[in-house]
């Protein structure tokens, strides 16, 4: 409370700070004006008095006022002030004019002492608050702000996740202009933002603001322009976190940073654009409580397989069965594998997924061959199991408890396990095909490595990611690039699997192309082993 005032008291001062000055030095030359007026004998030594409001309006109003300040004080302890208070004998003029130039230079010399005291000390501030390259504000500058307190605020980190290749592609001058760039465009909407460069790759944002939305939305828009510069285009790789505080705290700056940060990082490490702090914290919490309780649901009934059948475009026969993970939670209902799986991919427990899942499905298979169903089964294994080398005689353990023969079972394999790291990726997936299981490549398209790379790999099975399936009725260019890679893939020896197939003109279109297999919602969705093993019957 008193802090308040004390600010509010500050903050008036500093708007009227012209009027007050002028009030005071008014007040102080009246004062002697009378103070002399009243004494009896050598009132004039008192005149030097006068200099205290003379230097005060030069130092503080500039070198006018301090001139004018001065000629009006001559002039009051001049001729308006008698030699003699008795007899009325007025000052001899040369006397007084001569000390009211002196008043009149004081006041004029201390103005522009003020005035170049000051330019120095915008240098200094300049230097002191600034990153010399961009002319975005640094820390220091941070750290001197003194926001209001009880407002509402929001801080924002922006990470620019290239900022080095950006700048060894383009040059130094390019990234500062795009810094520029966001800089100017933010404070053309929020005038009063606070925008400081807190790293090379980092800059921090405060801004006083309720609505996140608005704010979120006004930065993807500023960003979607920024990297449009006069003489080229930058590709940046951007992600921003936004903490946002009911009851700010002026002392409490860094820890929302922290947060900001927080959020901007996760934002960047999962390739999305923003990510609010609150929606961290939620997400580590579901997450966590997933966490918690996935040994459980594993042994519970809660987590359980689902199949999908693979048809053979040639017989239209289902020819595999692809197995995906399900959680059915009794709270929070359908878990979909993408919510949980990354997660679990962070501890240990996926390898204990996977080799439960592979069990389960090992089951499954020697189920449908008591019924004399003959079917490959596919199983996604993850990135992380495939770089420990633990795993491989963890599975064949698992195996050899049920007669299926190896060439039934494959493995698939994202493709960017073998981009990150190939050499390790090599080595197990040799023993892998070693042992006789076949290895499909899933989601092939998504990330950019080419056939000719995977051709180092010990693979079996292509298969085309739905992002391509989707699009391909509709767009030439993508079912040039499809036709293209079943092309080469059929070349080089894989079989070609497309993904995602949703209607029969795309499986149409697929079979024609010469594609061997298909997955997708036009022929079933996923269904639980029991429905499975109905349709294989009808379908033998
Ligand atoms: P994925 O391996 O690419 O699996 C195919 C996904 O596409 C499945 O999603 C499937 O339900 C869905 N899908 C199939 N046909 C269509 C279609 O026509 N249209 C559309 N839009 N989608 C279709 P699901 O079951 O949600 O699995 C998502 C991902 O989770 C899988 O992608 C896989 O990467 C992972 N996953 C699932 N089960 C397991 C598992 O047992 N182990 C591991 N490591 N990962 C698994
Ligand atoms: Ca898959
Ligand atoms: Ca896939």
């Amino acid at each position: 409370m008193e802090q308040n005032k004390t600010r509010s008291f500050i903050q008036y001062f500093r708007r009227r700070y012209k009027f007050w000055t002028l009030i005071l030095a008014a007040f102080l030359m009246c004062l002697d004006y009378l103070i002399m007026l009243n004494l009896t004998h050598n009132q004039l030594s008192f005149s030097h008095m006068m200099y205290i409001p003379i230097v005060l309006l030069g130092s503080i109003l500039g070198s006018v006022y301090g001139l004018v300040g001065g000629i009006v004080a001559g002039l009051l302890a001049g001729y308006f002030m008698p030699y003699n208070l008795l007899t009325g004998e007025p000052q001899y003029w040369v006397d007084w004019v001569f000390r009211m130039s002196m008043m009149a230079t004081v006041g004029l010399i201390s103005g522009l002492l003020s005035r170049s005291a000051k330019k120095v000390r915008d240098h200094m501030s300049n230097v002191l608050f600034h990153d010399p390259n961009s002319r975005l504000h640094n820390i220091n500058y941070l750290r001197s702000l003194n926001l209001e307190v009880s407002q509402s605020y929001l801080t924002c980190t922006l990470f620019l996740g290239n900022q080095e290749t950006i700048v060894d592609v383009n040059g130094y001058e390019s990234y500062y202009m795009y810094l520029n760039m966001i800089d100017d465009g933010l404070k053309k909407i929020y005038p009063k933002i606070e925008i400081i460069l807190a790293a090379p790759n980092q800059v921090w944002m405060i801004v006083q603001q309720e609505n996140k939305e608005q704010f979120i939305a006004d930065m993807l828009q500023i960003l979607f322009a920024a990297n449009i510069l006069p003489d080229c285009e930058l590709f940046v790789d951007y992600a921003f976190g936004i903490s946002s505080q009911k009851h700010f705290k002026d002392s409490d700056k860094t820890k929302y940073f922290i947060q900001s940060d927080l959020a901007a990082r996760e934002a960047l490490a999962h390739h999305i654009t923003y990510m609010t702090y609150i929606d961290l914290k939620t997400n580590k919490q579901f997450e966590y409580e997933l966490l918690s309780e996935f040994t459980r649901a594993l042994s519970n009934g809660q987590i359980y397989m689902v199949y999908q059948p693979i048809i053979d475009l040639k017989t239209s026969k289902a020819k595999a069965l692809e197995a995906l993970i399900r959680w059915e939670h009794p709270i929070k209902k359908m878990i979909r594998p993408d919510q949980f799986i990354p997660a679990v991919e962070n501890t240990s427990m996926i390898h204990d997924m996977t080799l439960q899942v592979f069990d389960w499905v090992l089951k499954y298979a020697t189920r449908l061959l008591k019924e004399k169903i003959i079917m490959k089964v596919s199983i996604n294994i993850s990135t992380k199991n495939l770089y420990d080398e633990r795993f491989f005689p963890k599975m064949i353990e698992v195996f050899n408890k049920y007669q299926i023969k190896p060439h039934n079972v494959e493995l698939e394999i994202t493709e960017t396990v073998l981009m990150d790291k190939p050499e390790i990726s090599k080595r197990v997936l040799e023993r892998f095909a070693t042992f006789g299981f076949r290895i499909a490549i899933d989601d092939f398209g998504k990330g950019y490595s080419s056939l000719a790379y995977l051709a180092q790999f010990p693979i079996n099975v292509i298969k085309i990611d739905r992002i391509f399936t989707s699009k391909i009725l509709i767009n030439p260019a993508t079912q040039a690039i499809v036709k293209a890679t079943i092309d080469l893939a059929k070349q080089l020896g894989y079989e070609v699997l497309t993904e995602g197939v949703e209607d029969i003109e795309t499986a149409d279109m697929l079979t024609r192309m010469g594609c061997n297999s298909a997955q997708g919602y036009f022929y079933m969705r996923p269904r639980r082993e029991d429905d499975i093993l109905e349709y294989l019957r009808n379908n033998r």
